[in-house]
């Protein structure tokens, strides 16, 4: 899977590759800023991430949360593999399952438990929780945005 979308808090409205090489820098800030409009105009607030593997409704951008000083986090756990999380204050798609223990948390203080895809059962991250905080940190590979924006003509 090759996301081309960019979650970084700075660069929510990151552009697919065949944008990027389709117009001049200029030309792509006044496409960007006429999707913008657009998007406002037809009152898009929620941007949907959705299973990568189902296209099941997982998450928003609107509920992108700073844990430990940032949103992103790249992890590798006890087995060699490296995982970039997002993390998201809900993610009414996802069922958390496996009893919550804090080893191997990459996240001090919060223990953590499995979180798939409500539909297909895809591994999308892990549910943190601490006392009364608790957060989703998901796999940013395994999510896709619900549109991509359109050229408008
Ligand atoms: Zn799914």
């Amino acid at each position: 899977m090759n996301l081309v979308y960019d979650f970084s808090p700075v660069t929510v409205t990151a552009q697919p590759e065949w944008m990027l090489r389709k117009y001049s820098n200029e030309q792509l800030v006044e496409v960007t800023e006429k999707l913008k409009q657009q998007r406002k105009e037809r009152k898009i607030e929620k941007e949907f991430l959705l299973c990568a593997n189902c296209s099941f409704i997982i998450t928003s951008l609107d509920y992108k949360i700073e844990i430990d000083g940032g949103y992103r986090h790249t992890f590798k756990n006890p087995a060699g593999i490296v995982y970039t999380i997002g993390c998201f204050s809900k993610a009414a798609g996802c069922f958390n399952f496996g009893d919550s223990t804090e080893q191997y948390s990459w996240f001090p203080g919060f223990a953590w438990c499995y979180a798939n895809c409500l539909n297909c059962f895809l591994h999308l991250g892990w549910f943190y929780q601490s006392g009364e905080r608790h957060f989703y940190g998901l796999i940013l590979d395994h999510l896709t945005p619900a549109s991509s924006p359109t050229i408008p003509s």
